[in-house]
């Protein structure tokens, strides 16, 4: 009996791969159950220090690592087959790909086959840092798992919903239809992830209902959401549009780079690493791109950790703000993401810059919401909610993946 039709009366296991130039995150997600069966990471591939660390999700077992030496992806793959199988059994279904960027090739999850992988490799050109690593994961894992279906689970596909007058730049035509120069935007699994956990916790059906995500990490992007779909978000072509992020300026004046090319003779390339490395948190504070310290500072009077704070939060409120002009009508604001899942001080300020919106916060429950508690933060006699909801994109990641195979073959799970 094959490996697939083992499992079909059991809870199915996903692979989920996330495959960066020097790192590969992994998780076993089960279908059916909450958390991961197991998850880890392999780091510091193609250095001489590579490693590999894993966990198991039922706590039986302690954080567990392997040095790997020089080990590229490949052998890190190899490196932690074993250990997948070993924790899978017969019950692994798929392995599910995240691919960053999909181009306007792709509106949903899509099984891997040469075609596929053409696509990924034409969209490179719009992800010249990600789609190689995620088609390199792709290649080592297919090689190691033949027998299996492999699911590509796009980050920019959920946004393939948006409406042209959204996602076109005012730029000349033939930049859009020959250089494909037009917003993609980006989280879009953890968007839809939290959008549809919104709907089921407050009994709103996904189909009937408005949104506002804001998925609040070291990246950061907010997405109107309705009946589903994305109908605009504030990445664009690349990642670096919209919020200011931990590293990322976000939005600045288009002009910038003429300036500073001129003024300081700046080549595009330095340009880029300010604009993408140096700026966001990290540049207003002139201290840390991340948040946490950032708030400590704050409460010890530091003037530029306190001003990134509030930059941050006015430029977020702004941006829901405008947003709402994607959507016929508004059930709620989310937060996601280690800031928007944490930060009550984030949310707070955020929410405070929205009154014109008729939000507010109950601040005892904004409080309580924070380490994985998910729940409503809005003050009960506000019309609009407020939710935290805990994003979890490799669970997302694993059910477009068996909801992919179950479309290809619905008659496999009976259904
Ligand atoms: P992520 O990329 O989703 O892992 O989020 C990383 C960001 O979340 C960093 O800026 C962290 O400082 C921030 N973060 C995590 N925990 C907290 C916390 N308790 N309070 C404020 N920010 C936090």
């Amino acid at each position: 009996m094959s490996e697939h039709a083992s499992s079909e009366h059991a809870s199915r296991l996903v692979l989920v791969i996330n495959c960066g130039s020097s790192s590969i995150k992994f998780a076993l997600v089960d279908e059916q159950r909450s958390g991961f069966v197991l998850h880890g990471l392999a780091d510091r591939l193609g250095s001489d220090e590579a490693w590999l660390r894993w966990q198991h999700g039922d706590g039986s077992s302690s954080r567990q690592e392997r040095a790997l030496g020089q080990a590229d992806p490949r052998q890190a793959m190899e490196a932690l087959l074993p250990v997948v199988r070993e924790c899978a059994g017969d019950r692994l279904t798929a392995v599910g790909h995240r691919v960053v960027h999909g181009g306007e090739h792709f509106t949903a999850a899509c099984r891997i086959d040469d075609a596929t992988r053409q696509a990924i490799q034409d969209a490179a050109a719009l992800a010249p840092l990600h789609n190689p690593a995620n088609l390199m994961g792709i290649e080592a894992a297919t090689a190691l798992f033949p027998q299996l279906p492999h699911i590509a689970v796009f980050d920019t596909a959920f946004h393939q919903s948006m409406p042209a007058y959204a996602y076109r730049y005012a730029i000349p035509e033939a930049l859009y239809a020959e250089q494909r120069v037009r917003r993609y935007g980006f989280h879009g699994t953890s968007h839809r992830y939290v959008t549809d956990e919104a709907a089921r916790m407050t009994g709103l059906s996904p189909a009937d209902s408005g949104w506002l995500s804001a998925h609040l990490g070291n990246g950061c992007s907010t997405c109107a959401v309705q009946a589903g779909a994305s109908r605009d978000t504030s990445m664009g072509f690349t990642p670096l549009e919209g919020l200011v992020m931990g590293t990322r300026s976000g939005d600045v004046d288009p002009n910038l780079h003429g300036f500073l090319g001129r003024t300081l003779g700046w080549s595009l390339e330095k340009i880029d690493t300010v604009l993408n490395r140096e700026s966001g948190l990290l540049g207003l504070s002139g201290l840390s791109n991340d948040m946490r310290e950032l708030e400590q500072a704050r409460s010890q009077g530091h003037d530029g950790a306190t001003l990134a704070i509030e930059v941050f939060c006015y430029r977020l409120a702004k941006s829901l703000a405008s947003l709402c002009c994607a959507l016929t009508r508004l059930d709620g604001v989310i937060f996601t993401g280690g800031i928007g899942e944490n930060s009550p001080l984030i949310r707070a300020t955020t929410i405070a810059h929205l009154s014109m919106l008729g939000l507010a916060l109950d601040d005892e429950a904004n409080q309580r919401c924070v380490r994985g508690v998910a729940g409503a933060i809005e003050k009960t006699s506000t019309p609009i909610h407020v939710l935290v909801v805990p994003t979890d994109e490799e669970r997302q990641i694993a059910m477009e993946s068996l909801a992919c195979l179950d479309a290809d073959s619905p008659t496999e799970r009976g259904t």
